[in-house]
């Protein structure tokens, strides 16, 4: 039996039979809503798929003309994803609490991978969706916006109702393996970018951002865009914007400096050797 969760925990599942496979998707749709640079999902036949609770508050958002992505109000996580009459349950990986026993079998639109991001495993690689599913796909850059000032790198969410842009460099980008960081992104992993929050500046939709701000920690929190549950920038610091990198637009130019938390990352997750690791908190 595995077991999963939004953020907040609002939101619980679980699953009583055997997965299908598990795939990581770098198309920019995922990339945007988990606000990292890769998604991964594992379907679960809809016998087996039971939500424990929370199931009535899930808000669904239309993201193509058969796409689906559901999160939590609350805590803007993405959640399972379980089409009326469909074959599979499709659920964020990132979610789930257990090691589900299989590892993941394929990159889908490696076509559409985020420039920051080098895949780190020998797992195979495919432009868009493997060809055993038959599927007329083609990489896409929807949505893509460029940034309204010229030199600025620009960002925002799925539905495109919150834009933003930040001037110059970043004064980081760094990988978190964190298990709250992997429940927020409904993901592998966070990359966050850091920058000045006076660098910073909000376009549009400034209203439709929600905070949500865990209980019991003294700085986790995560923002998103209650239309669509794209993971958000939000003030880490009084002076530091934290930028979940997947909704850039552009390349910010700085890549990855290091993996953190690396001892909690997911089993089914590998690490980059190449960046210095630290098993927690940086010192
Ligand atoms: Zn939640
Ligand atoms: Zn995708
Ligand atoms: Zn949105």
């Amino acid at each position: 039996m595995l077991t999963g969760s939004c953020l907040c925990g609002d939101i619980a599942f679980e699953i009583d039979g055997p997965l299908d496979l598990i795939a990581h998707c770098h198309c920019s749709m995922c990339r945007k809503f988990h606000g990292a640079a890769f998604a991964t999902y594992t379907g679960a036949a809809p016998e087996h798929f039971h939500w424990r609770q929370g199931e009535d508050k899930v808000v669904h958002y239309r993201s193509s003309a058969n796409g689906w992505r559901n999160f939590c109000p609350r805590c803007g996580a993405a959640v399972p994803a379980c089409p009326e009459g469909g074959p599979f349950a499709a659920v964020p990986l990132g979610n789930v609490a257990e090691d589900p026993g299989i590892r993941p079998s394929s990159h889908w639109f490696v076509g559409s991978k985020a420039p920051w991001h080098d895949i780190p495993d020998d797992v195979p690689r495919h432009d868009t969706y493997p060809p055993e599913f038959a599927a007329d796909a083609v990489a896409t850059d929807f949505p893509r916006r460029a940034a309204a000032t010229p030199g600025a790198t620009g960002g925002s969410c799925l539905c495109g109702a919150v834009t933003f842009e930040f001037d110059g460099q970043p004064e980081l980008m760094v990988n978190c393996h964190c298990s709250r960081c992997r429940r927020a992104m409904s993901a592998a992993f966070a990359t966050m970018t850091m920058v000045p929050a006076d660098a910073f500046r909000w376009l549009s939709g400034e209203d439709d951002l929600v905070n949500y701000k865990m209980p019991e920690a003294k700085v986790k929190g995560t923002a998103f865009c209650r239309l669509c549950g794209s993971q958000m920038p939000r003030l880490r610091t009084v002076d530091q914007m934290q930028i979940p990198t997947g909704c850039l637009d552009g390349d910010p130019g700085a890549r990855p400096a290091a993996n953190i938390f690396t001892a909690s990352k997911a089993a089914w997750s590998v690490v980059d050797e190449r960046l210095p690791g630290f098993p927690d908190a940086p010192v």
